[in-house]
């Protein structure tokens, strides 16, 4: 068991109240009618299968059922942030890669950080409220 923080109910909740929905951040073609068949193409069927730091859409479902966007970690499975619909992500593939040439040390202790751990003291202290 492990939490996901959702962004509109300002908590952490159970992983069964969400479903994944996919890649996030897919943008329709304006206008469909002067799009290429390879262009719609793209976008009703191709996703992106990074290795590392992947932005999702997520639901909700068994709350208050509002979509929302994870940045994850593919080779963690770490959730890295959630935002609203519409923001951009403060964390991206670019981010990372800066911050391990710094080699600044990651979140691991944050809040977002999931996956039932119990050294993760911050994740503790928020749920045992
Ligand atoms: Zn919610």
């Amino acid at each position: 068991m492990f939490y996901i923080y959702c962004p509109y109910c300002k908590e952490h909740r159970e992983e069964e109240e969400f479903h994944p929905r996919g890649q996030a951040h897919l943008l329709r073609p304006e206008d469909p009618e002067n799009t290429t068949d390879e262009e719609w193409g793209d976008y009703l069927f191709f996703r992106d299968n990074p290795r590392g730091i992947h932005h999702e859409l997520w639901v909700h479902s068994v709350g208050c059922r509002k979509f929302f966007n994870i940045t994850r970690n593919t080779v963690t499975y770490d959730i890295l942030e959630t935002y609203p619909m519409g923001e951009q992500p403060t964390i991206t593939a670019e981010t990372e890669r800066v911050r391990k040439e710094q080699g600044v040390q990651s979140a691991d202790g944050g809040w977002q950080t999931v996956g039932a751990r119990p050294e993760n003291k911050a994740l503790n202290e928020e749920t045992s409220s």
